[in-house]
């Protein structure tokens, strides 16, 4: 970890290995795109390789891409192997061993799919996958079973059929746009959807969900900002897991979207070696505020096939946010949740400050240790009401 990392300063990164670039050409998200680190030649020629990393980059091609933009691989530590940028997004060797409790989709999103793209889980709301395809790929990707378009499984979105069944199922009341990563959509095709959406009255809610912010903020434009502010109510979930994405041109990406009036929440992915300590996760909920984003939840990490050296215990999440509640802003706690493997939805995970639940009371620890206790309500007695009774009449006259 760099000394900057628990640092609340924002620090910007660029143009880093690109300085022979044009700076128009740094600041357009398509040059960005076009110029993604995306082979073992790029990489060798930019950081020094461990062998788990060059037979990772080998293995990648056949389950998910490898690529990072510009923007990102500037974050990364070019001659340590355990920097916590680089082991979300460069391949280890380890991402081809499935240990026994893994699985291809772990979250069950396939069975739950009425029409191929959208999963239909919850009575309410529905997930609408509308494409495979992201800025970089994250080594622990829930969906790496279609994202990147390399693995066996492909994404086949069936775009009417989906606006048919939303239309035609009254009880959704919520719809989030995931992949992939919508962002990755032109303004035009995002304002289509959007207002395809919008046109179905008992759509109420559009939330998007999006890693774009933090791997190519050049994407988020005023025009895009503009034409996003006409769907509301629409609120977007970014995803940052380590304090040092948080860069200056993050922060500015995500004040455009607040100043547009969207509602932002991050959701973090808790990693082995990336945001697995008190320090690190205070340090990102702190910046996270100052970036005008609501930590929202701390995922347990899916148990994805190939995620085993990327995981953590379960208690470790759970002294984690032991560590931030009540020594740091309510506003800045995440809630730690585990998404019920095979297809239980969200499960919220807390540290028991319950100590006893005996009859008429509860025995509760706070966050130093000192116990209290909280009684049930005592039930106001007859002569008790009584007696209110007899002064107020006494008032009365
Ligand atoms: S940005 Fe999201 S969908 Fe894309 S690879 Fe990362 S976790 Fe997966």
């Amino acid at each position: 970890m760099r000394p900057t990392d628990l640092d609340p300063a924002f620090i910007s990164h660029a143009p880093g290995y690109w300085s022979e670039e044009a700076t128009e050409n740094w600041h357009d998200h398509r040059w960005q795109l076009r110029n993604r680190v995306d082979s073992l030649a790029d990489l060798d020629a930019r950081l020094n390789l461990t062998d788990e990393e060059r037979a990772g980059v080998l293995l990648a091609g056949t389950k998910l891409a490898m690529a990072i933009t510009p923007h990102f691989f500037n974050l990364i530590d070019r001659d340590d192997p355990n920097c916590p940028i680089r082991r979300q997004i460069i391949p280890r060797i380890d991402e081809g061993w499935t240990a026994p409790e893994e699985m291809a989709d772990p979250c069950g999103e396939d069975s739950h799919m009425p029409v191929p793209g959208l999963v239909h889980r919850y009575p309410d709301r529905v997930l609408f996958l509308v494409t495979d395809r992201c800025a970089s790929y994250c080594r622990y990707c829930t969906r790496s079973r279609v994202v990147s378009g390399v693995g066996e499984q492909h994404l086949e979105t069936q775009w009417e059929p989906a606006f048919k069944y939303l239309e035609q199922h009254t009880e959704v009341r919520d719809v989030l746009l995931s992949g992939g990563d919508p962002l990755l959509f032109s303004d035009d095709r995002l304002d289509k959807i959007l207002t395809r959406l919008r046109s179905i009255p008992h759509i109420q809610f559009v939330r998007i969900g999006s890693r774009i912010p933090i791997f190519l903020p050049q994407r988020i434009t005023p025009e895009l900002c503009a034409m996003l502010k006409k769907h509301h109510p629409l609120f977007i979930s970014v995803h940052t897991n380590h304090p040092r994405e948080l860069t200056t041109e993050v922060r500015d990406a995500l004040g455009r979207l607040a100043d547009a009036g969207i509602p932002l929440g991050n959701q973090s992915v808790l990693l082995r070696g990336v945001n697995d300590s008190v320090e690190v996760q205070k340090a990102l909920v702190h910046k996270l505020l100052m970036c005008r984003v609501r930590p929202y939840y701390l995922y347990q990490c899916d148990l994805i096939t190939g995620s085993s050296h990327l995981r953590t215990s379960v208690a470790e999440g759970v002294s984690i946010i032991e560590g931030l509640r009540g020594h740091t802003t309510g506003y800045a706690i995440p809630q730690f949740v585990i998404d019920g493997p095979g297809g239980g939805g969200k499960i919220p995970i807390n540290p028991n400050y319950v100590v006893d639940a005996a009859a008429g009371k509860v025995t509760l620890r706070n966050f130093e240790g000192n116990i209290f206790e909280y009684p049930d309500p005592t039930p106001i007695s007859a002569s008790a009401l009584e007696e209110l009774h007899q002064r107020a009449l006494s008032r009365s006259v």
